[in-house]
């Protein structure tokens, strides 16, 4: 029988999600929902020394607001409650016992200065990178070199040791990674993990193999950082006796920075000019303790939509022209044949690229929300009705990118010009224009058209009729009634104010300018 897909996103509450880990919980979820499976969001806290405090939570909610939707977890639950590894903490530890019993783990009783002196030793020796592996135990204190009886002892008498995994020293380990093809790695380069702590704590390789096994997880999709740690999580498969039912790897590619010099790390932060986090994050300076903020592309006034469409993107591609994807689309399109094996650079341009798609594609009564919102914010009051707003947000949507620019170029609307382009006034304001505009404005009142169609037959009659072409006075007029050279089309600007309206601000124009009329 087919098993049921169940897939996991396998964060550690180590600081904010970065946009990477939402692209592989991304990947994750479109997998399972692609092949009617289900979603895990599994939180590895196992390393107590590097927990963030409100980090779980701002992983949750920065997966909700993206619209990942988690199956089981700790919101959740489900099946294999607690969905947290510090909760399990209980479950680890017969699984490093039976590698023991089966002989393929060990107890290593080195302290701290032993283990510092063997590496000494080793960089003397040249030895390019000292491990505690297949050949070095031999020279440490553990299980395999101590008498049985000195162990036991050991034991007895409670003394601190860790477990360690026998790397065995001359195999091969290959697995077939979905995303990169066969991976064959010789087990000399792998050094003899640690599995359990000291204090008793699993470490991240157990802990995961175990309940990757327990929650029945069918496909490992994680980062191109993890495949270095996959040929000992082979092993560890083996060894406990679950090779069977071994989840598939698929190892994602690396996020590039923009220049693609590196890596896109959270430490990045806000340097290099776009948020590096799905939303913003409150934590502190490691160093001074201060309080710190990063910015969040909720905050930036990105919509969830687009910046999912463009994460989808980085790394995979449906292998067609189109770009826009909803995510019952990405679900539909998406594969993991599709996903490159190249590392995929950040692109600032596009992912702003897809908020425009997005915002733009939006009814305009949606678009009218966000403008009375903003507008509210920066505490313009408008008085005037929705149909209105509409037509308003409908206009100026083409010249925004996000919300917040919506209002920017609203304005206008709401606030006549109070100084006017002093470029254009220089250049183009002259006698035969301000009579032009002055006639204009004496005859708008009585338009029976106030369409944008309407008012540009009108206003080409009245500026033909004092001997001037169109031509020649739209940028003044646009000045003239808005302040500005450029901005949203001119006439549906007008329609929008009104003839009334229109008229007294060209009045007012006209006046104000009077001393460059000469
Ligand atoms: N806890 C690991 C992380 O923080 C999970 C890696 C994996 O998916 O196996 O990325």
């Amino acid at each position: 029988m087919e098993r049921e897909v169940r897939v996991r996103f396998a964060p550690s509450p180590t600081g904010p999600l970065h946009i990477g880990g939402v692209r592989t919980a991304l990947y994750n979820y479109l997998l399972a929902r692609k092949l009617g499976g289900k979603m895990l969001l599994r939180i590895e806290d196992t390393d107590q020394n590097r927990f963030v405090p409100g980090a779980e939570q701002y992983i949750m909610d920065s997966l909700r607001w993206c619209g990942i939707e988690i199956d089981e977890g700790i919101e959740q639950g489900g099946p294999h409650a607690p969905y947290r590894q510090s909760e399990r903490k209980p479950m680890y530890r017969q699984y490093a016992d039976q590698l023991i019993r089966d002989g393929y783990a060990y107890y290593a009783f080195d302290t701290p200065e032993e283990l510092d002196a063997m590496r000494a030793r080793l960089t003397a020796a040249k030895v390019p990178n000292p491990q505690y592996n297949s050949i070095t135990r031999a020279q440490m204190r553990n299980s395999l070199t101590l008498p049985e009886e000195e162990v036991k002892q050991l034991l007895d008498a409670g003394a601190p040791y860790v477990i360690r995994l026998k790397v065995p020293r001359k195999e091969e380990v290959r697995f077939n990674d979905l995303i990169r093809g066969w991976v064959v790695v010789h087990s000399s380069s792998i050094d003899d993990k640690v599995l359990m702590k000291s204090d008793g704590m699993p470490t991240y390789h157990l802990a995961n193999i175990v309940d990757d096994h327990l929650m029945e997880i069918t496909h490992v999709i994680r980062g191109e950082e993890w495949l270095p740690s996959a040929p000992l999580h082979v092993l560890l498969y083996r060894y406990l006796g679950w090779e069977d039912t071994m989840p598939q790897f698929a190892h994602l590619p690396l996020l590039l920075k923009p220049d693609g010099t590196g890596k896109l790390s959270k430490r990045d932060g806000d340097k290099l000019g776009f948020p590096v986090f799905p939303l913003e994050f409150h934590g502190k300076d490691a160093e001074t303790g201060e309080p710190t903020v990063s910015s969040g592309y909720r905050e930036s006034g990105y919509l969830p939509e687009a910046f999912i469409n463009f994460l989808a993107f980085l790394g995979w591609n449906p292998g067609t022209t189109q770009e826009i994807f909803s995510m019952p689309e990405l679900i539909e399109a998406f594969s993991i044949e599709r996903v490159s094996k190249s590392p995929a650079r950040f692109d600032q341009n596009k992912v702003r690229w897809y908020n425009e798609q997005y915002l733009r594609a939006k009814p305009d009564a949606e678009l009218a929300q966000y403008l009375l919102t903003e507008l509210n914010e920066q505490g313009i009051g408008v008085d005037m009705p929705t149909e209105r707003l509409e037509q308003i947000a409908g206009l100026v949507k083409e010249r925004a990118t996000f919300p917040a620019d919506l209002a920017r170029e609203a304005r206008l609307f709401f606030h006549r010009p109070i100084s006017y382009d002093e470029q254009i006034v220089s250049k183009k304001w002259n006698a035969q224009v301000a009579a032009a505009l002055t006639a204009f404005a004496a005859v708008l009142p009585t338009a029976t058209d106030a369409t944008p169609d309407g008012i540009k037959a009108l206003l080409t009659q009245v500026v033909e009729g004092q001997g001037m072409k169109l031509g020649q006075v739209l940028q003044v007029l646009r000045m003239a009634v808005t302040g500005s050279g450029a901005g949203p089309d001119l006439m549906h600007i007008m329609s929008i104010l009104g003839p009334q309206e229109t008229a007294e601000r060209l009045q007012a124009a006209v006046a104000a300018l009077a001393a460059h009329a000469g």
